[in-house]
């Protein structure tokens, strides 16, 4: 073993580096090191469309000045990837062949994008950027873009062309900032998605068609209802072939279809239930063991489903929780969390447990344009989307905090939105 620490957290994402500050900020003396596999120094990831656009440089995202980790005693190791965790000898195995013992461990090694799997989804443009090319020697760059890192984004920024285009494939919220961002870097987007619309299992028809005319009104095209089978070369473009028959010449696809955690160098551990990193309701995985952030798998406080969250305030609430039971507390998550995208002017807003499979929702759309989706699980309110102004935004926390029971019958007058939300907080 090379060194040990009391606490060594694996992932500089939000989750990591709050829980890193937290355990510092209660003991003094106590060894810290946060270990990730990324280049850069901690840095926003829910900004880097800024980078894309060109608004702001790398830089400009890092999260803390380089002299906060030193100054705070924290050992802060970027570019390094743990490969495999010994819990019995309470041990992590580096890929430059280095090893790291624990006393607690904590994994936040977040998720990455789900891969396009089609033929030609390794395409890549010729040097010379004239021509897309399967998997030539001095082919320079991808052809298909995914954006969750900084060089994703520094990636994507030189890649786009003005007046080019490109096709965005996805309908979440990734993929809507990928197209935002493409369209203000002057390419001239399609959005394909297999769905009819965006976010069609979280937001209202009303908000659907808004952030569609959205779309539109911009100069985006819209493809719904279609896969992406297969990518070739054609005329120095790729060319994207759709299940419905139809082919598009595009400068560069950018792939926005969901994420995958970041576990596989937990295949070996033991750590892993199905596949996935189970966390109790204190973020504990094993003895020693927490798990925080977008790779962890944690019973919804709203819902009680087992999901990962997957947003940044979720993230860094997690990295605090599991820091102090690390420090041996018995934290739990009761808050109500929300996350927000923009559709160029369009506002979009997530409250809690919005994605709630088995849920029932009811559809408000007010008088100024906006709409509103509540779900509901056992008679209360899980989660809320709205599009445009979130007016009854505190109404809908507060009745998510307090886990109140609403009558059935109140329930069903719920689509006049004449009848104010606060009426049912008694
Ligand atoms: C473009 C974009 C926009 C977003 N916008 C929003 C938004 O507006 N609002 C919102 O709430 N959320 C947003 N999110 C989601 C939010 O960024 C994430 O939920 C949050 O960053 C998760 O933090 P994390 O610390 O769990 O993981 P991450 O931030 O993913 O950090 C994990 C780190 O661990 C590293 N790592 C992975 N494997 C290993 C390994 N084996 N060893 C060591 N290190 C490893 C990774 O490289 C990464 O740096 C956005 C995400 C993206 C990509």
């Amino acid at each position: 073993m090379d060194s040990r620490f009391d606490f060594l957290i694996l992932g500089g994402g939000i989750a990591g580096i709050t829980a890193a500050e937290t355990i510092r900020s209660r003991d003094a003396a106590a060894s810290v090191a946060v270990v990730g596999a990324e280049p850069w120094r901690p840095y926003s990831r829910v900004a880097l469309a800024d980078v894309v656009t060109g608004d702001k440089s790398g830089p400009e995202l890092e999260l803390r000045p380089p002299g906060h980790w030193p100054a705070r005693g924290i050992e802060l190791v970027t570019g390094r990837r743990a490969v495999a965790v010994d819990a019995d000898a309470h041990e992590v195995a580096f890929d430059d062949g280095s090893r790291l013992g624990y006393g607690k461990l904590l994994i936040a090694t977040g998720a990455r994008p789900r891969r396009l799997d089609v033929p030609g989804a390794d395409l890549l443009l010729s040097a010379d950027g004239q021509g897309a090319v399967a998997g030539a020697a001095e082919a320079s760059s991808p052809a298909v873009h995914y954006l969750r890192e900084m060089d994703d984004a520094l990636r994507l920024k030189d890649a786009l062309v003005g007046g080019e285009p490109v096709l965005v494939y996805g309908s979440g919220f990734v993929a809507l900032e990928m197209a935002v961002a493409a369209h203000e870097r002057g390419a001239n987007v399609t959005v394909a998605m297999r769905g009819p619309d965006f976010f069609h299992r979280e937001v209202s028809t009303a908000g659907r068609e808004a952030i569609a005319l959205e779309l539109v009104t911009h100069g985006l095209e819209v493809k719904p209802g279609v896969m992406v089978v297969s990518l070739k070369t054609e005329d120095g473009y790729a060319s994207a072939e759709f299940s419905d028959g139809s082919e598009l010449a595009v400068r560069q696809v950018l792939v926005g279809l969901g994420l995958e955690a970041n576990v596989d160098f937990l295949e070996e551990s033991g750590l892993l239930v199905g596949g996935q990193l189970k966390a109790d309701e204190e973020m504990r995985v094993a003895p020693d063991i927490y798990a925080a952030g977008d790779v962890a798998v944690f019973p919804d406080v709203l819902s009680g489903r087992a999901h990962a969250r997957a947003t940044w305030q979720d993230a860094l609430l997690q990295g605090r929780a599991a820091a102090l039971n690390m420090l041996g507390g018995h934290e739990r998550l009761t808050s109500v969390t929300g996350h927000a995208v923009a559709c160029f002017d369009l506002p979009i807003a997530f409250l809690g447990d919005s994605a709630c499979p088995d849920a029932m929702n009811v559809e408000r759309d007010y008088s100024d344009g906006s709409s509103v989706r509540l779900f509901f699980k056992d008679n209360r309110l899980v989660g809320a989307t709205c599009v445009g102004k979130f007016v009854e935004r505190t109404a809908a926390t507060k009745l998510m905090t307090d886990r109140r029971p609403i009558p059935a019958d109140r329930l069903a007058e719920l689509a006049d939105p004449a009848m104010p939300l606060a009426s049912l907080l008694g």
